[in-house]
């Protein structure tokens, strides 16, 4: 058994492993990183999921913390809201914020991944690849991995092991077997395909590039996301079941008829769609909620293997870095006591992580849905203009969760008040001018100023 004692060890070289590997080697404790997958530099594999992702204020202010902000922010596209897309093809922009400066920003993961991958070899993080971890043992802290090409078995001693390895963590595995381990994870009854429109010739964006475009057809959608290279990556989310469903477009004439029905501006953009559509899997999408995510000191479980959500309010992996902001600020106040540190942070973070589990759930229904509906956009004006007039006290939640680092339980209580707040301003009114700015007043002051502020 190879001997890994004095250093940490890291499972999954994703999107959250090498941002903390960094961040702990800037530190001065040494770290290794195990990686399943084969190095995506250096051989072409799919890298899953999403094609690209909206990184936003806390995932930021960890890539700042962490010195690599001024490298990433070259490839990203900022998004200033969501363009909704009708059946007729009629387009209707809604900011997400109050300014410029409230956007969120469109970054493919693969781009993003090397970036972290690249910046943690520049630190002296030794990554291997094609390493999977196949179990920990708890007791002896023996640790067993598995090459993905010879199929050769490895066993290490390793005194500290940090699951970054994502909803499947093996890790957890492994603590699932524990005593009195907590575990629930709710899969749903949605799945998601990635697709792509192209650039056009020239290498420009077929949309406009600075919007989330969002086609939302009820109880269905398809969104867009721009790339720097002028591609759009594409997600549909469908029920896996049912009349309409990813059962049902089982032939490519079925898909395309279907397109041509519901998102038919976007078809005549996707030359390939029905190769796509076909070669890429159907994914799955899940909230894990577990607890407790460490044992002894000697495991911890850290993004999306303590936490998975579905990505509908794009925080999965901003959550995910925002672990390593608050992990590391435990650590920079109390040192490498990792039974202590690692308990710790799960105190500080589980309420978190649990309240944004649920406002990612409560959005789905609000995207797909309820962006097409006038009610709705009339609230977020009225949201929006309580916002400018009482900046600090009323902050819509979107705002609170996206562009402030307002802890996310904090965000969805006060998320709360405000919605009762726009439900007994908005309700029986049609147009900004004929809301009762007097009773707004009253009502910000009286319910918002006794909470907690953001
Ligand atoms: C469709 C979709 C869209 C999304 N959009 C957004 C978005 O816009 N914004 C946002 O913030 N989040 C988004 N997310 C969520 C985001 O992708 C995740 O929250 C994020 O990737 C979590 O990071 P992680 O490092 O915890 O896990 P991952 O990024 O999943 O990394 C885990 C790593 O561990 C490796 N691994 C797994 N098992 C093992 C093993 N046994 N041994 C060794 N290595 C292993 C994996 O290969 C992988 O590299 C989206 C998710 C989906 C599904």
């Amino acid at each position: 058994m190879t001997s890994q004692r004095g250093s940490v060890t890291l499972i999954g070289a994703g999107l959250t492993g090498p941002l903390l590997a960094i961040c702990l080697m800037q530190r001065g404790l040494p770290v290794r990183l195990y990686e399943r997958r084969p190095d995506m530099r250096r051989v072409r594999i799919s890298v899953g999921r999403s094609i690209n992702l909206a990184l936003s204020t806390r995932g930021i202010h960890a890539l700042r913390q962490a010195g690599l902000w001024s490298e990433i922010e070259k490839i990203i596209i900022p998004m200033r809201g969501r363009m909704m897309h009708s059946v007729a093809g009629e387009l209707t922009f809604m900011p997400y914020g109050k300014d410029e400066t409230e956007v969120i920003n469109a970054i493919s993961r693969a781009d993003l991944n090397i970036a972290l991958m690249n910046a943690a070899e520049r630190c002296g993080v030794p990554i291997q690849f094609h390493e999977r971890c196949t179990g920990f043992d708890l007791q002896t802290g023996a640790l067993h991995l598995r090459n993905g090409g010879t199929d050769a078995e490895t066993t290490i001693a390793a005194d500290v092991v940090i699951g970054a390895d994502g909803a499947g963590s093996a890790i957890r595995a492994d603590m699932l077997k524990l005593p009195r381990f907590n575990f629930s994870q709710h899969y749903l009854d949605y799945g998601y395909k990635e697709l792509m429109i192209p650039a056009r010739a020239d290498g420009t964006h077929v949309f406009e590039p600075h919007a989330l475009h969002i086609w939302p057809r009820g109880t269905f959608m398809l969104i867009a996301l721009p790339n720097i290279d002028g591609t759009f990556g594409c997600i549909l989310f469908l029920p896996f079941e049912g009349e309409t469903s990813f059962a049902a477009l089982d032939t490519e004439s079925k898909v395309l008829s279907f397109f041509e029905a519901q998102f038919p501006d976007a078809l005549h953009l996707m030359p390939a769609l029905a190769e796509n559509f076909f070669s890429n899997l159907t994914g799955a999408m899940v909230t894990i909620k577990c607890s407790p995510w460490q044992v002894d000191g000697k495991a911890l479980l850290l993004g999306d293997a303590a936490h998975a959500i579905v990505p509908f309010f794009g925080q999965g992996m901003n959550c995910a870095f925002e672990d390593c902001t608050y992990l590391l600020e435990l650590l920079d106040h109390n040192g490498p006591d990792w039974s202590a540190l690692f308990s710790g942070f799960e105190r500080s973070r589980k309420a978190d992580t649990d309240a944004i589990a649920d406002l990612a759930i409560e959005n789905f229904v609000e995207m797909r849905d309820r962006v097409a509906d006038p009610r709705f956009l009339f609230r977020k004006t009225v949201e929006l203009e309580l916002g400018k007039k009482y900046p600090g006290l009323f902050v819509p939640k979107y705002a609170m969760v996206t562009f402030h680092r307002t802890p996310y339980a904090v965000a969805a209580r006060r998320g709360t008040t405000q919605d009762r707040i726009l439900a007994e301003l908005c309700d029986s009114v049609q147009r900004l001018e004929d809301i009762d700015w007097e009773k707004a007043e009253v009502l910000v002051h009286h319910e918002l100023t006794p909470l907690a502020g953001v």
